[in-house]
């Protein structure tokens, strides 16, 4: 599944050749998504200049200025560029073709994903009104968090995964951050200290960050490619290494089912 760092890589890759750029016209051959596409939508993008591509959590965002068209990639999408004339596959579901040679494609072969237009602020639409913070923004933060853990006696590690405490801390990210914060995803939320509370938000940013860079190492293999983006996964200390010795300690790794989720831990590093 797409995770905020792929997602974030995506629209990096995708940055230079769609911002500014006029859309000429849509193409949707499956409307059956998530939710099914609009099929207002080819006339509403249509000869629109994109002003800018942002994201929010796992929401691309393509502003056009009269209104924005939202992206997500659901379970097994994923949005890249091709020349006009590139032979259409089997669940390429969605063209953007831009003026400028280029067709910015959507392939999501379990159709989870999303494709919406949102006139007005795009921020206040239902699936991101009530999101929480960016984890790499100034408002995401050790205070933050201990704010909103004060509350929740539920494990920490569904705390962080909770979208309405901080967005795109996916099932991999919260497992390598509390490793290396030293926290048991199994502690209840509103025990943590303050003290703590700053490390593992500290650490999220950090292991987000970095597997970011990681698929921004790769960015041109992802966006040309059918490789799927990045290569933090070489650096996973804990996650989906069940039984392997710990990099710190040597114990060996331990799993859990938290919330129908495996989580990868090491119970002497972490308590
Ligand atoms: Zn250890």
């Amino acid at each position: 599944m797409p995770e905020l760092p792929e997602v974030e890589t995506t629209r990096r890759g995708l940055l230079v050749a769609m911002e500014g750029i006029r859309i000429d016209h849509a193409v949707v051959r499956e409307r059956r998504m998530r939710q099914p596409i609009s099929r207002a939508l080819p006339l509403c993008v249509a000869g629109l200049t994109i002003c800018a591509l942002t994201r929010r959590a796992k929401y691309l965002l393509v502003d056009c200025g009269t209104g924005t068209l939202i992206v997500h990639l659901g379970m097994s999408g994923r949005l890249w560029l091709v020349e006009h004339g590139t032979p259409v596959e089997k669940h390429d579901h969605f063209d953007l073709v831009l003026t400028n040679r280029k067709i910015v494609r959507l392939r999501d072969p379990r159709r989870f994903g999303l494709v919406l237009w949102q006139t007005g602020d795009v921020l206040q639409h239902p699936l991101l009104a009530s999101l929480g913070p960016e984890p790499l923004s100034a408002d995401f933060n050790g205070a933050a968090l201990y704010k909103a853990t004060r509350n929740r006696s539920a494990a920490i590690k569904l705390v962080i995964m909770d979208s309405h405490v901080v967005v795109g801390v996916g099932n991999i990210y919260a497992s390598e951050a509390l490793f290396r914060a030293g926290i048991s995803p199994r502690i209840a939320a509103h025990r943590l200290t303050r003290a703590r509370c700053e490390m593992l938000a500290a650490t999220i940013r950090e292991t987000l960050g970095e597997a970011i860079t990681a698929g921004g190492s790769s960015i041109r293999d992802y966006v040309g490619s059918d490789g799927m983006a990045g290569n933090f996964q070489s650096n996973f200390a804990v996650y989906d290494r069940y039984g392997q010795p710990c990099n710190a300690c040597g114990v060996p790794i331990r799993r859990l089912k938290q919330g129908q989720r495996s989580t990868f831990y090491c119970v002497s590093c972490q308590r």
